[in-house]
């Protein structure tokens, strides 16, 4: 399965690669082009004959709540930002925002604090 064009090379597109991270089932979208040595998410090496080494993981907002599916990252690749509700516990409360994430070429997405 694909889900869009990969924004940071001319022919990637993105795939879905099922990954267990610490015993933990996750999903690694990833361009085509990347590819690692390792895809465990402790040692991220590329390997010699990769092109493009952009992936997002499917808990990168993780510690927020957030768990990015699939149509997540379809709206990212054609919008290039997607709006979404993240959670952070203060004081022992749940606290909901909403915040704009955009793709990062190093990170996957970053999410726009400022906004
Ligand atoms: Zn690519």
């Amino acid at each position: 399965m694909t889900l869009g064009a990969c924004p940071y090379c001319n022919d990637g597109v993105i795939e879905v690669r099922d990954k267990i991270v610490r015993g933990r089932k996750t999903k690694l979208y990833a361009c085509s082009n990347a590819h690692w040595s390792s895809e465990d998410g402790e040692f991220f090496e590329l390997t010699q004959d990769a092109t493009c080494s952009f992936a997002i993981w499917q808990n990168a907002l993780g510690r927020y709540g957030k768990w990015l599916t699939y149509q997540d990252i379809r709206t990212l690749l054609q919008e290039q930002e997607l709006e979404v509700t993240l959670i952070s516990k203060k004081y022992g409360k749940k606290i909901e925002y909403k915040k704009t994430i955009i793709l990062d070429q190093e990170y996957g997405v970053a999410v726009l604090w400022e906004s």
